[in-house]
């Protein structure tokens, strides 16, 4: 390695060499790209990002879910920061182009893993006409064009929509269809949270399909899954659809973590018009017992959104992090409702009257062979989709992605073979992203490399000690920097800002 990059491949003389590692019996693979994560702001606050980087790890999409953290505009940069705010506060925003906050990151250089970023619908959404529950006006989606244009020109990879999550799920698909144009001609991708991930997932598949069709953009969905019982073993209903639109020249796929449980913030409970004009607006619904009467009755009733409640029910819905009640953490709705004695929805709405969109909550949805049916599909990729704040238990996902794909997919259920799980893991997403030169262990690309053990990989995170490292990993390496050296970290770190390569 020479300049961050592979001079070359095959036997050398060990004394040429500044540095030797050892990589007997080892797997020498190119490092892994989390297609889907949430480290926007991580890195203020954790600048080596450990807890990808222990994975092995060496670049992070971020900007998922239709949240990132720029373009800013000041007079609606209160509701932004309630909105991004599932990516940690105390951050200063202190910029306003997605270009500013590129900067930002940059100043920080080195980082501990390689940052690519997306531009998330919701937040161009919320710059130019806030949480509004309506159509953009044409001034206004002349105002997103350009904000996304110019945001792609600064570097964005693409854009990517959170349909379950205010103000995405406001939007119309003729919306995304005119704003994922803009991402086409500047090369970029569409990602999306679908609409819905459970009853109406073939519907969700549709209109993004549509959204890549009509805009000619690239499509990648966000962690695939099937969700709630009743629609358990419709994997691989899916995965033929996304094959099926593949054949007829739609270039689609998606990205997967292989885990039974999603995770995010404890409002998504609520109904989505409950989180119409921010926040606070949020906050008082909640207090308020007409309301509260109200969205019990939608929640009990209405099937026609992603209703966590009636698909996975008050037992399967853990309490990650609340900060008006730390000592709820790591209990189920149920639990905590027999404990303090108090009705299921009472309870909710007491916890989001104080806690608004900080807390957070894991429901377990999936099954198994849904998740093994996505994990080894040859066109689905893997994202973590998971952040540590630093409070409460976060989803053990954050911790132990790639290692588990590793252990318990690859060498414990031989599901998939070893260099297929790293091509998911490395080359498709780089393809994906268009990194010519990242993705691959070739003479004169850059050299992003990890070495494990594939007698021992494997993830040790579980949702009660979900902060644990994973085994195995041997030494990573990110832009020839090594930044972990016998499992232990070097005071060293080599990762970059990376750039859509049609940016200015
Ligand atoms: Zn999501």
């Amino acid at each position: 390695m020479k300049d961050g990059r592979i001079v070359k491949i095959g036997r050398i003389d060990e004394s040429l060499g500044d540095k030797v590692l050892r990589a007997d019996g080892l797997v020498v693979a190119p490092g892994f790209i989390d297609m889907h994560s949430h480290d926007d702001l991580v890195f203020f606050k954790d600048i080596a990002n450990k807890p990808k980087i222990f994975q092995g790890v060496i670049t992070v999409v971020c900007g998922n879910c239709g949240v990132s953290p720029a373009p800013v505009r000041r007079e609606t940069l209160d509701i932004l920061k309630s909105y991004t705010g599932i990516l940690g506060r105390e951050v200063s925003f202190d910029w306003s182009t997605y270009g500013e906050f590129l900067r930002k990151l940059e100043e920080l250089d080195p980082l501990g893993t390689n940052f690519a970023g997306l531009v998330g619908h919701g937040t161009l959404r919320i710059a130019v006409m806030g949480m509004e529950a309506r159509d953009p006006t044409p001034a206004e989606l002349e105002e997103m064009k350009k904000l996304l244009a110019q945001s792609m020109k600064e570097g964005a990879f693409g854009m990517s929509t959170g349909l379950i999550y205010p103000p995405g799920i406001y939007s119309r698909t003729e919306e995304l269809v005119e704003l994922s144009k803009v991402v086409a001609r500047y090369g970029g991708y569409y990602a999306t949270h679908m609409r819905n991930e459970s009853d109406a997932v073939l519907n969700s598949v549709a209109e993004a399909i549509r959204i890549g069709r009509e805009a000619g953009v690239p499509v990648e969905i966000s962690h695939l899954k099937v969700a709630g019982r009743r629609n358990w073993g419709r994997m691989a209903e899916v995965l033929r659809m996304i094959e099926k639109d593949r054949e007829e020249g739609v270039d689609v796929t998606a990205d997967v973590y292989p885990y039974t449980a999603g995770s995010t913030y404890l409002a998504a409970l609520l109904p989505p018009w409950a989180h119409v004009g921010g926040e606070e607006r949020l906050k008082e619904r909640c207090r308020n017992p007409e309301v509260r009467e109200e969205m019990r009755k939608f929640i009990e009733e209405r099937e026609d959104w992603e209703n966590f409640v009636r698909r996975a029910g008050w037992e399967n819905i853990v309490i990650t992090y609340s900060p008006s009640h730390p000592e709820f953490t790591g209990k189920s709705i149920a639990k905590v409702s027999e404990e303090v004695g108090k009705d299921p929805y009472e309870l909710v709405f007491d916890i989001l009257a104080e806690d608004g969109t900080d807390a957070g909550m894991i429901v377990f949805l999936m099954n198994e062979e849904d998740v093994e049916k996505a994990v080894t599909h040859p066109y689905v990729m893997v994202g973590t989709d998971g952040l540590d704040i630093g409070v409460g238990k976060p989803h053990p996902r954050a911790y132990g992605t790639f290692p588990r794909l590793l252990g318990r997919y690859v060498r414990e259920k031989k599901a998939l073979t070893i260099e297929e799980a790293v091509r998911k893991m490395t080359s498709l997403p780089a393809q994906k992203l268009g990194l010519k030169d990242r993705g691959l262990i070739r003479e004169g690309f850059w050299a992003d490399i990890v070495i494990f053990d594939p007698k021992t990989v494997i993830d040790r995170a579980t949702y009660e000690n979900p902060r644990r490292t994973p085994e195995g990993i041997k030494h990573v390496i990110v832009n020839g920097v090594v930044e972990i050296e016998d499992g232990e970290l070097t005071d060293d770190l080599g990762g970059k800002v990376l750039k859509n390569i049609y940016s200015l």
